[in-house]
């Protein structure tokens, strides 16, 4: 019996689906997954079929519009119905959230071409002017798109088809990634790591069982090669595969070495396209006409028929989550796709995520190590300055002034890492450069001017500012990292003929800014290149030589529980792109801290030992991975409002805690208090697990939602990257 009740999701905040009747000329086209158009109140909207609830009860249901062209698979369905669970999300949102705008507002027009497929074409067996006529053109042009066929009936071209002349392709001329001039590369031989590596992950690509991989290569040691290998195992199985980079890491140089190997075969997705390309992607993927998709965050939804492997390169970095509507983190995403198409997973990093090696050590991920650059390059040189040493702390220190100096005479690039911008809320000890600690959640304490007092921002702890600090006691706290500005200047003072420039988000908005800045360096055009984290992330700088860390304290001390994790991958990064050519690499970290783990072991290039000392902190203070996180945030104009649903989800939490395995810090106003005219307050609960979260989450947020409505605004963020 073909469906006449469709269950139907549609975009809207509550978690609910609505019944709509299905019009008989729909009925064999409709399944689940299906987008359809429906009315909803006085408007329309473009919802989605989960399922056929049975035939009775049809009278007074409002009708389906219309079916639109895509739908998603069930394992993006199963997916959105993870996801939407596992977050806190109304289901239809999850689901709007999967899928590009383009395809999400508009019925689909495909483009659609004629190709004259091979073989002897007897002029004979067409009938008719039209058809021989078409048929010349074809042989003539080889692949005429439908919009240029105008002048031909449906019939005509029908007709051609059947004769086995021609076929209708759905390829769309997307710029840059036609098969035409392709040849493609020859691989290299594998190093033996990369070697294990391949042989290991393809052995399971084959089992075509999930499985997910951790892949620990130091920086420089091939990983992207690995990757390439396992997609060109799944070439020609009917299964895609997926590759996820950070942004900022989707550069022309790397998708050149995937089309190099792929051709046009290979789908990408980022930021900078526009609606209608991003579309055409998607109905490239969905046709099964490339073999992978590289892209950001939100290409873990490539909407391939079937999938044989994720890649989440760099998986540590905090890019993968996203920061609003549905908070969700696309490496975990990526694992939970990967589990329900039963493909492998591989997660790939010279600096794991605390998170994902947890994991692998508990045996949940299997582990992979490539310990070697490749060519037995050797790991760059790493110094440390200890700045108290010197003085008046001056911003480049004597030694990394000399080490560029050498640079610049040799024709060798430098860069300089400028850590995050200051965040002049935390205060920091001028002589041993430490911030004052909360006692009890041990991050750095933030400083609130108009009471005075410094504030554990995690449990609400507050103090005032200490005499001295409680560290060295030395006199003077002053504001952390204040002054990028004036590190620039003094840059360009100390290097007067030097070609310097500088990338972070100011001066690369748009994609197009930060590749042709990339450009530049590429071309040697720039000695010193300047810049936040921005500049220590996947890109391979063959003639860079140096990296100096300017101001590593700036990291150590933001509050966050993370900051050391942060720190120690920031400078582990930034000393990977020194030495990827020929010329050793060079590292220099200038610190008040020069005996903090996370710098020592960024020294030696020791991330089990760095690992080691960090989960002991997190195991002893209940952080991620050891429990799991839930951070509860409300917002509102009115500082009192927003102070009140704070409490009001405290006491709901309060009221139904038990036990110890379960607590709940704060709530405190968050450390960036007030942002577009919203005051903020956040609190975290913290348990081993899920379930019990959840439970508590959904309670604190209907209370503060039955009690003040629309007036507080109540985001729940199921595991925070974001502490700020
Ligand atoms: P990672 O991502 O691990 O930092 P990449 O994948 O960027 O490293 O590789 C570093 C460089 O080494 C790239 O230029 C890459 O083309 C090159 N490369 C990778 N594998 C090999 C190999 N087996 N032989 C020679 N060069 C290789
Ligand atoms: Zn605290």
């Amino acid at each position: 019996m073909p469906p006449t009740i469709a269950d139907i999701a549609v975009p809207i905040k509550q978690n609910k689906t609505f019944h709509y009747a299905v019009p008989e000329e729909m009925a064999s086209s409709l399944a689940v997954g299906s987008r359809v158009l429906v009315p909803f109140g006085s408007r329309r909207v473009t919802g989605t079929v989960t399922g056929f609830p049975g035939q009775a009860g049809r009278e007074g249901l409002k009708k389906v519009i219309e079916v639109l062209g895509e739908r998603l698979s069930p394992e993006l369905m199963q997916l959105a119905h993870w996801m939407s669970d596992y977050y806190l999300h109304p289901l239809g949102l999850s689901i709007e959230t999967m899928v590009p705008r383009a395809l999400a507002t508009a019925k689909v027009r495909k483009n659609r071409s004629l190709r004259l497929l091979d073989g002897d074409h007897d002029m004979g067996r067409v009938r008719g002017a039209k058809q021989s006529e078409l048929l010349f053109k074809l042989c003539d042009r080889q692949v005429i798109p439908f919009e240029d066929l105008g002048a031909y009936s449906a019939a005509t071209i029908r007709s051609l088809v059947g004769k086995g002349m021609a076929e209708i392709i759905e390829e769309d001329e997307v710029p840059g990634s036609g098969d035409e001039a392709f040849t493609p590369d020859r691989p290299p031989e594998l190093m033996p790591g990369q070697a294990d590596a391949v042989r290991e992950i393809g052995a399971a690509v084959a089992a075509g069982a999930f499985a997910v991989f951790l892949l620990h290569g130091v920086t420089g040691s091939g990983k992207t090669e690995v990757y390439l290998r396992a997609i060109s195992q799944l070439r020609g199985t009917g299964k895609g595969s997926i590759v996820l980079v950070p942004e900022i890491a989707l550069t022309p140089q790397l998708l050149g070495r995937f089309r190099s190997r792929f051709g046009g075969r290979v789908a990408v997705l980022h930021s900078g396209l526009t609606d209608r390309e991003r579309a055409d992607e998607y109905r490239r993927i969905g046709a099964g006409l490339v073999d992978v998709a590289v892209g950001a965050r939100s290409a873990v939804f490539a909407p391939f028929p079937a999938v044989g492997l994720v890649v989440v390169d760099e998986e540590h970095e905090h890019s993968y989550k996203q920061d609003e509507g549905l908070r969700y983190h696309a490496r975990d995403v990526a694992v939970v796709r990967a589990k329900f198409q039963d493909a492998v997973c591989v997660l790939g990093s010279a600096t794991p995520s605390l998170e994902s090696a947890y994991n692998a050590r508990t045996g949940k991920y299997r582990m992979l190590t490539i310990a070697d650059r490749v060519d037995h390059r050797p790991m760059p040189v790493v110094e440390i300055i200890d700045l108290r040493t010197l003085p008046k702390a001056p911003v480049i220190s004597p030694a990394l002034a000399a080490a560029a100096q050498q640079r610049l005479a040799k024709k060798e690039q430098t860069l300089l890492l400028l850590n995050r911008r200051g965040f002049s809320s935390v205060l920091i000890c001028g002589d041993c450069g430490n911030a004052p600690r909360c006692p009890s959640c041990s991050v750095s304490l933030t400083f609130h001017k108009s009471v005075g007092l410094l504030k554990c921002h995690y449990c609400d702890f507050q103090r005032t500012p200490p005499e001295t600090c409680p560290v060295c006691g030395g006199a003077g706290l002053k504001p952390l990292g204040a002054g990028t500005q004036k590190i620039e200047e003094v840059i360009a003072a100390l290097f007067p003929g030097a070609r310097i420039a500088r990338m972070d988000s100011d001066t690369t908005r748009g994609r197009d800014a930060y590749d042709r800045l990339l450009g530049r360096v590429d071309r040697g055009e720039i000695d010193i290149l300047l810049g936040t984290q921005m500049i220590a992330k996947g890109h391979d700088f063959p003639a860079v030589t140096l990296v100096g860390a300017v101001d590593a304290d700036v990291g150590l001390n933001l509050p966050d529980f993370r900051s050391s994790e942060k720190t120690f991958q920031l400078i582990t990064q930034a000393a990977g792109r020194a030495g990827r050519g020929d010329v050793a690499g060079e590292v220099v970290i200038q610190t008040m801290n020069p005996s903090h783990y996370a710098l020592r072991h960024s020294r030696t290039h020791d991330y089990d030992g760095f690992y080691s000392e960090e989960i002991a902190y997190r195991t002893e203070l209940g952080y991620p991975p050891v429990r799991r996180a839930v951070k509860i945030e409300v917002k509102s104009g009115q500082e009192k409002t927003a102070a009140g649903a704070a409490k009001t989800a405290r006491d709901r939490i309060r009221a139904l805690l038990t036990g110890r395995e379960t607590t709940l810090l704060g709530p405190a106003p968050s450390p960036i208090a007030r942002v577009r005219g919203k005051y903020r307050f956040q609190m975290l609960l913290l348990s081993p697990k899920r379930e019990t979260l959840r439970m508590l989450a959904l309670e604190a947020r209907k209370a503060v939602e039955d009690k003040f409505r629309n007036k507080v605004q109540v985001i729940v963020d199921v595991d925070p990257v974001n502490l700020m």
